[in-house]
């Protein structure tokens, strides 16, 4: 039976609703809002009762998400290439587990996302005989999550912009080693110049003859995928009901998770874990929604001031939302102490991120007494933060052969001013060329 396929509606309400696809290509809604499904799909609990591989459960899951859009076959390729890495529930003793989410190419959850949703673009660009130009401001993760989530891709070319001297070593090396299809700029100036100069380009007439995308995680194509492990969770653990712990910034990923509740998962509660940027946990304690400019810390891929999520959850939670997230914010003390802690009582090497989640999972139990299975998202492999761990536990974490098989390969990066007319000199002919 064919159902009509889901539709996407902005947040704002102002903006036509779209297929999967079409929003895919979109990004941002043009009344500013960002896509959420017009209507929830329910999922059948057999889908984590009977699991038997993550793509398995992943195929049957997008499947049912985008009937009507693309066909359960192009799911499973879909799935097929970009979710093929492990994803471990490992347990640290009493009832506390972690969900390792880094063990994609880049070390990072945000493999999930980038990856599905390049594959994805790449269906609906072959559909529509369309070419695509990603343009991506980096300060980390983002960037070498969807330089190789699009690398190599038939009908796409990657621009990506970072603040030269301001990302780690292994970030950067992260970002530049060589890809098909992908140039990496080293941009003289902050990261916000890099993300002014991405959204000037998108503004200028001579990149008008291709379309752009973002690629960022506001796009529905990188939300959807970020459901799955929430889902993979109940089933290797076999939970009657759990509470996830996210480590948050954009609240991308605490989106996923509330997404996976509503349509069924048996999630008691969100933690929602931040770092010093504290905007939304003192949002869920009722201060109001106020906004702050972006903090420096250990846990950098959260330094968020402005989450932009958080339209998102407002329009899908309302009201109810802190009966559904607790939140709490964690310094980088904590976060270094919180390391040396898990360390010592379990022998497991936490990056920075993944202890901001940690500490904040000790400090739920503390304050509600609430004994239930505790899952803590793993969001990046130590490896990528090997300084922090040096200062937390003296010594540095294993590295992971993909990294390391990084310091061999070959580099190409182009070191320009922070000004349009230094993108354009690089970028448009490349751009130009692959047009032809
Ligand atoms: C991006 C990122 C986060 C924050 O995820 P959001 O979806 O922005 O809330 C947390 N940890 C790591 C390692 C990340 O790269």
């Amino acid at each position: 039976m064919m159902t009509a396929p889901l539709r996407f509606r902005s947040t704002r309400g102002q903006a036509p609703v779209l297929t999967f696809d079409a929003a895919l290509l979109q990004g941002l809604a043009p009344d500013g809002g960002l896509y959420i499904p017009e209507e929830i799909p329910k999922l059948s609990p057999a889908v984590w009762r009977q699991a038997s591989s993550f793509p398995e459960m992943a195929t049957g899951v997008l499947a049912q998400w985008l009937s009507g859009t693309f066909s359960e076959e192009s799911v499973a390729a879909v799935v097929g290439e970009a979710l093929s890495f492990p994803v471990p529930l490992v347990p640290l003793g009493d009832a506390l587990y972690v969900l390792e989410l880094f063990h994609g190419p880049t070390l990072s959850f945000k493999d999930f996302g980038a990856r599905t949703m390049a594959r994805f673009a790449r269906e609906v660009l072959a559909r529509r005989a369309e070419q695509l130009l990603v343009l991506v401001a980096t300060s980390g993760d983002t960037g070498s999550a969807v330089a190789d989530g699009f690398a190599g891709l038939e009908g796409v070319r990657v621009g990506l912009l970072y603040p030269y001297g301001q990302v780690s070593p292994v970030q950067e090396r992260q970002l530049i080693v060589r890809r098909p299809g992908v140039q990496a700029f080293a941009v003289e100036g902050t990261f916000d110049d890099c993300q002014r100069l991405v959204k000037t380009a998108f503004a200028d007439p001579d990149f008008s003859s291709v379309r752009l995308s973002s690629a960022n995680s506001i796009n529905v194509g990188r939300l959807l995928p970020q459901m799955l492990y929430y889902i993979w969770a109940v089933a290797v653990g076999g939970f009657d009901e759990v509470v996830f712990c996210v480590p948050s910034g954009n609240l991308g990923n605490l989106t996923g998770g509330v997404l996976a509740a509503l349509s069924g998962l048996p999630v008691r509660r969100f933690i929602a874990a931040h770092n010093a940027n504290d905007f939304f946990p003192r949002f869920l304690a009722g201060e109001g929604p106020a906004f702050g400019p972006s903090r420096r810390t250990l846990s950098n891929a959260m330094d968020v001031g402005r989450p932009s999520n958080f339209e998102r959850l407002e329009a899908l939670l309302g009201s109810q939302m802190s009966q559904w997230i607790w939140g709490t914010s964690v310094s980088d003390k904590e976060t270094l102490e919180r390391i040396r802690r898990v360390y010592a009582s379990t022998g497991y090497i936490a990056d920075p991120h993944t202890a901001v989640g940690l500490e904040a999972a000790q400090r739920y139990r503390e304050a509600t007494g609430d004994q239930a299975p505790l899952v803590v998202l793993a969001t990046a492999h130590p490896a990528k933060f090997p300084e922090v761990v040096r200062r937390a536990l003296d010594f540095e974490p294993q590295v992971p052969e993909r990294l390391a098989r990084l310091w061999e390969a070959e580099t190409s990066v182009v070191r320009i001013e922070a000004t349009l007319d230094a993108l354009k000199t690089h970028l448009l002919p490349h751009v130009v060329a692959t047009r032809t």
